[in-house]
């Protein structure tokens, strides 16, 4: 493993020293977006200043080189993540619209009377682009429930598979439980029943090492922003067999072989699932994002965080009246809890006056937060650049506050 260096990590990340309510800013809000280390920042701003044009169009000097460094990225993201070829690597604004592609254009292949299996733990984002599928055709949306300590029930997760049975829509690690799903398992499962996987990544991607072949993931779905990376980027892998087979999401520009009005032919995978003009600045300043990962170490950035949620989970559990949501072995790192009766809102809003910042809600989540029989929780999410400094500072705010919430 590589030396982690914490300190020295943190002055890549100039929003790191600055202050919030007159308080230094501790964030833990990392599950939804992360901070962007210099080396990107500095990119976006370079492309901007020197190399602005739009992709593929060009003839001139700056669209090829918008369009090198876009399929540069591709290429980064593909080797990344252990994908066959680039032409299974597609972009998109982010997980939401990479799943939204897939209900809409894998959907449009389904039949009535098909079902799908999704989990109790999903995103919203991984479950309503399947229900709006269903107001154009007559499938069925199982769900896996989960046990006690958050992990998915997967006994029950196999007795949901019939002849049916299409596809089933996972996520890698819950956003709020912090459990990391065994996808592997259930890819294996699904395919030994005639089923198709797409995996949700994106609170995966930026703490486990991914390879979507070893996993058997037939899609796989994340966000630029919560990896360091630029907003407004984020990727659908397919596998390229599917891809080939499933229709256009979208159409317009660059998507096309050949348009007329008796007929227009496709363009040849990514192009096919990439209409009108990419985010092409995000998507080439997110392979300097990928760079600062694997400079720092995936392995290296897991152990950190590891050791991060290991303490102050223990710290936590010495608050009277802590609840914690979310114990499966070897979770992320990633604490839902709740301090007595408190609500979350009150919580988060007394932790900002300390410069903490956390969220507070349904995460996204609401069937998981009715099954927990509760209305939100406060969630802290560690990233590469925190410290147990900061653990610290946060254990001695939550003790502070807690009196004056119960
Ligand atoms: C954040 C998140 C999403 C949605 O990602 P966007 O970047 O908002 O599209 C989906 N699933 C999970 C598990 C998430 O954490």
């Amino acid at each position: 493993m590589k030396n982690f260096d914490v300190e020295a990590l943190r002055h890549d990340f100039p929003i790191l020293t600055r202050k919030v309510n007159g308080k230094p800013l501790i964030y833990l809000d990392n599950a939804a977006s992360t901070q962007t280390p210099r080396a990107v920042v500095e990119d976006i701003e370079c492309i901007y200043y020197t190399s602005k044009a739009n992709v593929h169009r060009g003839v001139h000097c700056l669209s090829q080189e918008a369009t090198a460094a876009m399929e540069h990225t591709r290429e980064r993201v593909r080797a990344f993540i252990g994908a066959a070829s680039t032409e299974e690597i597609i972009f998109t604004r982010g997980t939401t619209e990479s799943i939204n592609l897939v209900a809409s254009s894998f959907g449009d292949m389904l039949e009535d009377g098909d079902e799908i299996i999704l989990t109790v733990m999903e995103h919203h984002s991984d479950i309503v682009p399947w229900q709006l599928l269903q107001r154009r055709k007559r499938i069925a949306i199982k769900v896996v429930p989960i046990l006690p300590d958050g992990s998915l029930d997967i006994e029950a997760y196999r007795a949901l598979f019939t002849p049916r049975t299409r596809l089933v829509a996972v996520t890698h690690v819950s956003n709020v439980l912090g459990t990391v799903n065994p996808v592997t398992e259930m890819a294996e499962y699904a395919h030994n029943h005639g089923a198709k996987i797409l995996v949700d990544g994106a609170q995966a991607i930026a703490h486990l090492k991914i390879n979507v072949q070893e996993i058997g993931a037939d899609f796989y779905a994340f966000s630029s922003h919560k990896m360091y990376g630029p907003t407004g980027i984020g990727v659908l892998y397919g596998r390229k067999e599917l891809l080939e087979a499933m229709p256009p999401y979208q159409g317009g520009g660059e998507m096309i072989g050949h348009v007329s009005f008796s007929g227009t032919t496709w363009a040849d995978l990514p192009f096919k699932f990439e209409a009108g003009t990419p985010d092409y600045v995000g998507a080439a300043a997110f392979a300097r994002a990928i760079d600062y990962m694997e400079s720092v170490g995936i392995d290296a950035i897991a152990a950190h965080e590891h050791s991060l949620l290991t303490y102050a989970t223990e710290r936590m559990l010495e608050i009277p009246g802590m609840r914690i949501f979310g114990t499966a072995p070897g979770k992320s790192a990633v604490i839902s809890f709740l301090i007595g009766t408190a609500h979350h809102y009150d919580t988060g809003i007394l932790l900002d006056q300390l410069g903490i910042a956390v969220r507070t809600g349904h995460h996204c989540a609401q069937p998981l937060m009715e099954t927990l029989g509760i209305e939100g929780t406060v969630r802290a999410a560690f990233a590469l650049y925190n410290t147990r400094e900061e653990v610290d500072a946060f254990i001695a705010a939550l003790k502070r506050i807690a009196p004056m919430l119960m």
